[in-house]
């Protein structure tokens, strides 16, 4: 229900909770986070419930430091509210994370073709579809950018989606049909949120996503392009907004 995205010079542990605190506001039964740490690992936690929850677990669990990360509260429509179902989900043997808002209608149907290919699922979600997906065709192409390309348009239905992989440590792709997505322009960082409110504490300057797009974010650098891969120009607007 909640999305925020992260890269920079800052720890981004602290920017994604900080951004999916002030996205409480939009209601949601779990919450997780996925960050790639400074050793080019892939790191997660998540929880059922309140932030709180997954606050406590990572001061009980702390993850290292990484400067690239994804946040998600989610608000559950395929498979219960329970820890295991909670985003991230992982693939490429976790190798990546990806977050999902909305529904990917045709998620079943992506499943009985990832299982024919001898791929396994940990959870109910139809999102998780995507992260395994996400994988099959990062390992084909070697490429994230491109594999993401191909992910979006085997989708359908309603998704705003961030993914981070391992081996590209200061990358965020996002992408949005039907669902809102808006990055924030930093000095040095970049931003995604689901809305403004997610980042509005570091930068005023934003771009709105348009429908059907996808965007590379690194430290230094915002590329938007349809999905297929065309680029897009933007125009960034000051945020109206009193923090
Ligand atoms: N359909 C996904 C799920 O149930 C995402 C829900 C959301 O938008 O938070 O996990």
């Amino acid at each position: 229900c909640g999305i925020v995205g992260y890269v920079g010079a800052r720890s981004s542990i602290d920017v994604l909770m900080g951004g999916l605190k002030r996205l409480e506001y939009r209601g949601y039964d779990s919450a997780g986070v996925a960050i790639v740490d400074d050793d080019g690992a892939i790191e997660t936690a998540k929880r059922a419930g309140k932030l709180k929850v997954l606050a406590e677990e990572l001061a009980a669990h702390p993850l290292h430091e990484g400067r690239t990360g994804i946040g998600h509260t989610r608000w559950a429509t395929h498979g219960g509210p329970t820890d295991r179902n909670a985003h991230p989900h992982l693939g490429d043997e976790g190798r990546l994370a990806l977050i999902h808002n909305g529904i990917i209608e045709n998620f079943s149907e992506l499943k009985h073709e990832l299982e024919a290919d001898g791929l396994t699922f940990e959870s109910e979600t139809d999102t998780e579809v995507a992260a395994v997906l996400l994988g099959r065709e990062v390992r084909r192409t070697g490429d994230l950018r491109e594999a993401f390309r191909q992910v979006v348009n085997r989708l359908e239905g309603a998704f705003t989606l961030l993914a981070v992989h391992r081996d590209e440590p200061g990358l965020v792709v996002g992408a949005r049909r039907n669902s809102p997505l808006v990055i924030g322009l930093g000095e040095g960082e970049n931003f995604f949120g689901s809305d403004v409110a997610a980042f509005v504490e570091y930068t005023k300057r934003a771009v709105a996503i348009g429908q059907d797009q996808i965007v590379a974010i690194t430290a230094d650098e915002v590329v938007v392009t349809d999905f297929d891969g065309v680029p897009v120009q933007v125009e960034p607007f000051e945020v109206a907004w009193d923090a």
